[in-house]
């Protein structure tokens, strides 16, 4: 056993240290960005926001709302048919992610899919992305189709993610281990990273590369994109922060015909495992929980406070583009990063 000394940061753990700018407005700060990836040679160009691939939020009508500038990876529960009528817009496949996991039938599906549709973009999401058997899939789909461009995850250190850009032939990595919102992974097994540090870590080695992180989990608030960008994500995954919207799926609580709140779960809940895999097996334990999450109306009003506030971040550090944000950022280390007094 060995024990890490150097200090992990979380969100929480750091604010940004304003500087004095001569950067022009908020307004005009732009925060497209464009990306050629490392192994299928595609460019892309947004806003590098992706809504993640859990079944309430990664849905056809968040991707038709976040869509062409942000992404959204579809989740995987969506009939071949569903996704065919989908992916047959053209707009909508170089902003929407496949996403599949480790089953032969989910890479069967892709198969279809992609012979009758264009897909571009496709999601390989597993919870532990540091088994042999995940980086070999992601190398067995890389060498199916040369083209596509693949975001595989999730790790939350510098040596899987070279691992899985030179040995799995990825474009992307999502970094996030028990980050998320409704997971339990760390409660339940102790493993786990703080997220600041992991993208900080994480980025810094697939940059060196010339390969692209995703941040997945634990945004809980604008500011938090902020950081993760500022630590060097190229792309930011929310899921809680989209949640609850007019464009998720799922069972709602409404009072007098009107929405109320939403059921939001992690994809390792009993929730999910009862829905989708036939309830929890006997050998494993749940890696999620359920929460209710109130109504917020259209997605696109959270967008705009998330998008807000990565333009003033910028300009509060004289970054004129979010491309600049992080060669802009100096982090403190604080013990109150926010004001609880009404909280
Ligand atoms: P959030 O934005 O809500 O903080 O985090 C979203 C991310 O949490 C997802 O994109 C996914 O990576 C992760 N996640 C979703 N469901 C579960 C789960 O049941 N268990 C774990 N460990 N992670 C989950």
């Amino acid at each position: 056993m060995r024990i890490d000394n150097d200090p992990k940061l979380d969100f929480d753990d750091v604010l940004i240290r304003p500087k004095r700018s001569e950067a022009p407005s908020r307004a005009s700060v732009d925060l497209k960005r464009q990306y050629r990836f490392l192994n299928s040679d595609a460019v892309w160009s947004g806003v590098p926001i992706v809504a993640s691939n859990m079944d309430t939020v990664g849905t056809l009508a968040m991707a038709e709302a976040l869509g062409p500038e942000m992404l959204t990876c579809l989740h995987k529960y969506y009939s071949e048919d569903q996704l065919i009528r989908f992916f047959r817009d053209e707009a909508r496949c170089s902003s929407a992610f496949f996403t599949l996991g480790l089953k032969d039938d989910e890479f069967d599906k892709l198969r279809a899919v992609k012979a009758k549709a264009d897909v571009r973009l496709v999601c390989i999401d597993a919870a532990n992305g540091y088994t042999k058997y995940f980086v070999e899939h992601v190398k067995r789909i890389r060498g199916a189709f040369p083209e596509l461009t693949i975001m595989a995850g999730n790790v939350a250190t510098p040596d899987m993610v070279q691992e899985l850009f030179i040995s799995g032939a990825a474009d992307i990595v999502k970094i996030g281990i028990g980050p998320g919102s409704v997971c339990t992974t760390r409660r339940t097994t102790g493993v786990g990273y703080p997220q600041l540090s992991a993208i900080i870590e994480c980025a810094d080695a697939a940059h060196g590369l010339r390969g692209h992180v995703c941040a997945d989990g634990g945004c809980r608030f604008p500011g938090d994109v902020v950081k993760a960008f500022a630590a060097g994500a190229d792309f930011v995954m929310l899921g809680g922060m989209l949640a609850g919207h007019d464009e998720c799926e799922g069972e709602w609580v409404e009072e007098d015909g009107r929405r109320v709140a939403l059921t939001f779960y992690g994809m390792s809940s009993r929730e999910a495992l009862d829905k989708y895999a036939g309830g929890r097996k006997d050998y494993r334990a749940c890696e999620g929980r359920a929460v209710s999450v109130p109504y917020k109306g259209p997605v696109k009003e959270t967008i705009q406070e998330i998008t807000g506030g990565i333009r003033s971040a910028c300009a509060y550090v004289g970054a004129t583009r979010l491309k600049d944000l992080t060669k802009c950022t100096t982090f403190v280390i604080c013990q109150r990063p926010h004001g609880s007094m009404f909280a």
